[in-house]
């Protein structure tokens, strides 16, 4: 129920994992929009079961999950842009007692009856009312309210205990302080920057397992025996503790599943999604895996071929550390990609602009910034001197449709990815009046110094777009209950419109549009980029047969009957199946893996939705990147309509045909037809 879910891949667990804060440092006035919530429950419980309406009953309902969120988003959204650590600190408490209050919500026995007493009228409803009382039902279903009280109280029971075991799950991850020692000579290759910022005594610099840090190791460091050390030990940062945490948890998350009349977790928790049942992803994986290996087996030759050459040596073998370095390497040399040159036509106010500019004439829509009117327009102030508030109109209306605030740029304390929050739901109000959506989206470019621009890697300009699909999302709702308002669809789906908006930065017309070389002005070449287009499938099918690892580990570990699994067993296992390698005894991977507490049986998405992505973008594709009418069609089909339908009735309508796999293939490099 709770709505403030950031969107991105990365850094979700930490943006999600539990904090202990005091209640006494819950703000005023969220303790109020809780009180204010309490009374408007009171008033639905309060009415006579022959008076009920969907109004009054379940329309009231979203409207005080909705008034909550207006009520206390922003405040509850400064906990990762505050910086007054105080004030974020405050802002993690009203987090944590407005989560409390909707988990809550949804075991109040008396609510209940009331939604069933209005339920067993058997109303008729159309579109969004009926689907709400569907989804409010099924809520309360998946919360146990159907169950009788023995067993209501078991399955709290079991809940307590898991949340007990996530944040300690997490926190081993997180509270593990291993340090690498390693010689001047094994960090050949790494940012000299990196390297010097390092602490370090004449011969020997200490390595944390951070994640900016293994990734910088992991691509650059030239020595095969220091990747593997990093490698090796950022998988064994969870260790035997978790390992013993994990297997708790997998029996109780089995036993709440029995509990609540499903085979497993994972069909738990897929029940809502696209996906809806285990035995669907599981198909998922079977069709795909064999394709993409024969993908893989190829990259697997290419990059032996390569680390071969690279250590001159005729027998060396590829490992899975080798894999993203070899990657990088394949990319500089064969390829020839230029990466610092690319860098060069992507000053940051030029990425700002062009991608405002697309975005505009794409969906026929204005922003105007009007920073400085928000708190004259009782919107939330900006919080930092950077932050930038607009106003989005559409054109053909000349209405204004929603509100974004825009912070892009690094400050102390700040979160430290990027990502996109919703904070307002659109809505339309009892008596007619519309709230419009509000989202901010978060960022960390780099900040232009001494006159010199900041210039962003193709990689963060990517990520930027990405975030900025998943802000026109929200913004270009025009659905009527709070619940269903813009990003609010399936889990499994929300990734797809973002996925797809990272292809226009992936294309020269576009890029042409806006990416000018920072001192010559000089557009983008045209061979720069082909380039790194060709660079793009390199490894695509080593890469994603690491996803698919992951994906299918996580499935396997939440379908074992009674959760009763050797976790170790069944990540060695996959390991094999799922990629080239053969897995390493005793690093515990799986014990590492935050994903599995936050979002168990869930990781299968990111592929998943990737497969829409792709399908989707070919409109645009045929139609021309640039095209209005495919804007326009797309916001039509897809992003007005929010949650508010099933993602697969929207993409038939919009591809009028079933999605395939045809796109999705084509974008890792893989002929759909030969599979070759
Ligand atoms: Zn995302």
């Amino acid at each position: 129920m709770n709505r403030f879910t950031p969107l991105l891949t990365l850094g979700l667990c930490a943006a999600l994992s539990c904090f202990a804060a005091a209640q006494d440092n819950v703000p005023a006035s969220v303790t109020a929009a809780l009180k204010k919530a309490d009374d408007a429950v009171a008033k639905i419980v309060a009415i006579p079961d022959g008076s009920r309406t969907f109004l009054n009953t379940v329309g009231a309902m979203d409207d005080i999950a909705t008034q909550l969120d207006t009520d206390t988003a922003v405040t509850v959204f400064m906990q990762f842009v505050s910086s007054d650590p105080a004030e974020r600190d405050a802002a993690r408490a009203a987090d944590e007692a407005i989560s409390d209050w909707q988990t809550h919500l949804l075991k109040r026995a008396d609510l209940f009856a009331a939604v069933n007493a209005y339920a067993s009228t058997k109303p008729v409803l159309q579109g969004e009312q009926e689907r709400l009382l569907e989804f409010t039902l099924r809520d309360f279903r998946r919360e146990g309210m159907a169950l009788d009280p023995d067993k209501r109280k078991a399955l709290e029971d079991i809940e307590d205990r898991l949340n007990k075991l996530y944040i300690e799950f997490d926190q081993n991850i997180d509270e593990d302080e291993t340090t690498v020692p390693l010689g001047i000579d094994e960090l050949a290759g790494v940012n000299p920057a990196v390297v010097a910022g390092l602490p370090h005594t004449a011969s020997v610099y200490m390595v944390q397992l951070t994640e900016p840090l293994y990734e910088e190791i992991m691509e650059h460091d030239s020595v095969e025996v220091a990747r593997q050390k990093i490698w090796t030990l950022w998988r064994r940062r969870g260790g035997t503790k978790n390992l013993k945490v994990l297997s708790q948890i997998l029996k109780l998350r089995s036993q709440e599943a029995n509990l609540l009349g499903y085979d497993n977790y994972a069909d738990y928790v897929l029940e809502p999604r696209m996906a809806k049942n285990a035995a669907t992803v599981a198909e998922f994986y079977k069709e795909l895996r064999p394709i993409v290996d024969k993908k893989a087996k190829l990259d697997y030759a290419e990059f032996l071929d390569t680390e071969r050459k690279i250590s001159h040596n005729p027998h060396a073998d590829l490992h899975p550390w080798d894999v993203v370095y070899i990657e990088d390497q394949l990319a500089k040399t064969k390829y020839a990609v230029d990466f610092r040159k690319v860098q060069e036509y992507l000053p940051v106010d030029r990425v700002v602009k062009g991608l405002f500019g697309i975005t505009q004439s794409l969906y026929g829509i204005t922003f105007h910034d009007i920073t400085g009117q928000e708190g004259q327009l009782s919107f939330p102030k900006v919080w930092a001197p950077d932050v930038k508030f607009y106003e989005v109109s559409d054109n053909a209306t000349g209405k204004v449709i929603g509100h974004f605030y825009c912070d892009l740029f690094p400050r102390p304390g700040k979160y430290s990815h990027a990502a996109c929050w919703s904070l307002w739901e659109r809505k339309v109000w009892p008596d007619g009046s519309v709230q419009l959506p509000l989202s901010a989206i978060v960022a960390n470019l780099s900040k232009p110094l001494d006159g010199k621009p900041a210039l962003l890697s193709h990689d963060d300009t990517v990520t930027f777009f990405h975030e900025f699909g998943h802000n026109l999302h929200n913004l270009l709702t025009e659905t009527t209950i709070g619940r269903f308002s813009g990003t609010s669809v399936e889990q499994d789906f929300v990734e797809a419109p973002s996925q797809m908006f990272e292809n226009w930065v992936w294309t020269p017309s576009v890029l042409q549009t806006f990416a000018r070389h920072y001192k010559t002005g000089e557009p983008f070449p045209p061979a720069l980029l082909k380039n790194l287009r060709a660079a793009r499938t390199v490894g695509s099918g080593l890469d994603t047969e690491g996803q698919f690892f992951l994906g299918l580990m996580d499935q396997r570990l939440h379908t074992a009957p009674r959760g009763d699994v050797d976790t170790e067993k069944v990540m060695l296992q996959t390991y094999r199946d799922a990629t080239q390698f053969t897995g390493l005894p005793e690093t515990y991977m799986q014990a590492s893996f935050g994903h599995l507490t936050g979002y168990g049986a869930s990781y299968y998405g990111y592929e998943w939705s990737l497969v829409y992505s792709a399908d989707m973008f070919q409109r645009f594709e045929q139609l021309g990147l640039l095209n209005p009418k495919a804007g326009m069609y797309y916001r039509r089909k897809i992003l007005s309509h929010g949650g508010s339908s099933d993602a697969m009735d929207m993409l038939v309508d919009y591809l009028g045909r079933k999605p395939n796999l045809g796109a999705y293939l084509r974008q890792l490099g893989i002929d759909p037809d030969t599979h070759g």
